[in-house]
């Protein structure tokens, strides 16, 4: 009896960690093969240096004490975390940033949950412990399914030293941080930009022009500066479409204080739904994806903001506290298709113009990887061209390099991801929801955070660790 009993749990044993390390492989296939690429192996120091000074692609030229101009298209998360980087180095850059908004607005856009982004953000001064109203961290992930009241399993979002691995912010907030002491250009639109020997000539819509040595097309998803590389063409629609908004509780009541340091997410047919505290003011993000419609993107007015909630989360009787609450607390709402683009084959530049962030690789948000993926091209990208022994050319090659496999890797994962969250079959559901109990039963949320975060730092330069 008791040698069977041995057996037994030997075999759950067994089948635990093999079941567990095939969940691992579903859901982060193909990220070794794709991420072999380390920023170590790639940019190791050339043995003939060449100077990638201001006039010179290859060394030979004879202004190489002169700073480099640089202009960034795009004042969102990507333009200015590299900004910020190049501004480390004054007597190398004069970084100017180019936006197209009129300012940066206090209400725009939703949150961001940030692992590998914040490691950066941290060199740059912004941390849970320096600049605490900014980030939310998250120590848990709570998941039910529709019209259930016991969760389908918990999940740590702490690393193995229980420190945080997941911290969620405002992307309002943190633009704003990030635009401290960075030269933005309010109302550019950039119309066209054209490589002319070693000059690039921006022209902006409101007809002014400007020259520079080096610009970055950092203007996210339906970006100009990319249809001016490689030619105009649409994202494709992802058949997916999200309901988003962000509503303020108060940070003192029972549901506020119940899903603080959560995430919470509730899956059904056909259906995700999610949320999370992104300040320690009772922000709240929330989103509920679902299948089939290709909604233009539209803002709410009051009138049509409480209809679209009342829809959104009243007449389905699947969705259990605490989004109610938090939807009828919202503040702003929005619904709009999810779009992507397919990778970009072989370069991300084109002589002195190079794409980062959205612009070079836009990507579903159901891994929450996007920002999180900007930023450290931020941070690749600024490394590289700090080093005196590397041309243009060569940054931008080093820098398709290191940051192709991870990007591509990280865009097919979260449209798998899509297909399963949004199962709307009997069966689908059913496999959906078996597997996150497998999932959370096992540690293998833990497991894929703590990979996705050796990745990251295999792949950030030594100097913003
Ligand atoms: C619903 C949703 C939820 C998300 N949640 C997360 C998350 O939790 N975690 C995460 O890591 N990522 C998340 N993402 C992804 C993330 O928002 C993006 O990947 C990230 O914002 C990309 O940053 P970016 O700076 O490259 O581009 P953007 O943020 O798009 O910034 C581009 C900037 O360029 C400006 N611009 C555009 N055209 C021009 C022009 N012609 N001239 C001048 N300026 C111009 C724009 O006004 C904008 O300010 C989410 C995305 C969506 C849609």
């Amino acid at each position: 009896m008791h040698l069977l009993h041995g057996n037994n749990s030997s075999l759950i044993l067994v089948s635990s960690v093999v079941l567990s390390s095939a969940l691992v492989w579903f859901f982060y296939k193909g990220s070794n093969q794709r991420q072999s690429k380390s920023f170590a192996s790639v940019a190791s120091p050339t043995s003939s240096p060449r100077l990638n000074s201001c006039g010179s692609d290859d060394g030979s030229g004879d202004d190489q004490a002169q700073p480099i101009r640089i202009n960034i298209i795009g004042a969102g998360v990507s333009g200015l975390v590299l900004a910020r980087l190049l501004m480390k180095r004054p007597e190398r850059f004069i970084v100017n940033v180019y936006e197209k908004s009129r300012e940066l607005s206090p209400a725009l856009g939703g949150g961001f949950s940030l692992q590998s982004g914040r490691i950066i953000l941290r060199s740059l001064g912004l941390s849970e412990e320096l600049t605490p109203e900014l980030f939310e961290p998250i120590h848990t992930l709570e998941q039910y399914q529709a019209s259930d009241t016991t969760p389908l399993g918990t999940a740590s979002m702490l690393n193995s030293d229980q420190t945080c691995a997941v911290s969620c912010a405002l992307r309002a907030n943190l633009v704003k941080q990030l635009s401290r002491g960075v030269s933005i250009h309010f109302n550019k639109d950039l119309d066209f930009c054209e490589t002319r020997g070693k000059i690039v000539v921006s022209q902006f819509t409101d007809g002014t022009m400007n020259e520079c040595e080096l610009l970055i097309g950092a203007d996210g998803i339906r970006s100009t500066v990319r249809t001016q590389i490689f030619g105009y063409s649409d994202p494709i629609y992802s058949g997916h479409s999200m309901w988003y908004g962000v509503s303020k509780l108060d940070p003192e009541s029972d549901v506020y204080k119940k899903m603080k340091h959560k995430m919470i997410t509730q899956s059904g047919k056909g259906f995700y739904t999610g949320m999370y505290c992104a300040d320690s003011e009772g922000k709240v993000v929330f989103w509920k994806t679902h299948l089939n419609e290709k909604p233009k993107r539209e803002t709410w007015d009051r009138a049509e903001l409480y209809h679209a909630r009342m829809k959104l989360y009243y007449s389905s009787n699947d969705i259990v506290e605490p989004f109610p609450t938090v939807v009828q607390h919202a503040e702003r709402l929005m619904h709009f298709g999810l779009y992507y683009r397919p990778p970009l084959k072989g370069k991300w530049h084109q002589g002195r113009v190079v794409l980062i962030g959205d612009a070079a690789h836009p990507i579903l948000p159901y891994m929450g990887q996007g920002a999180n993926l900007a930023i450290e091209d931020a941070a690749v990208l600024a490394s590289l061209l700090s080093r005196d022994d590397l041309s243009f050319e060569q940054v931008f090659k080093m820098f398709y390099e290191i940051r192709e496999p991870k990007t591509t890797q990280v865009l097919s994962t979260s449209m798998r991801m899509g297909k399963f969250q949004l199962a709307s079959s009997t069966l689908g559901c059913f496999f959906r929801d078996t597997m996150s109990k497998l999932m959370n039963k096992f540690g293998v949320y833990e497991r894929i955070i703590a990979k996705q975060r050796e990745a990251s730092l295999k792949e950030i330069p030594e100097e913003y660790l």
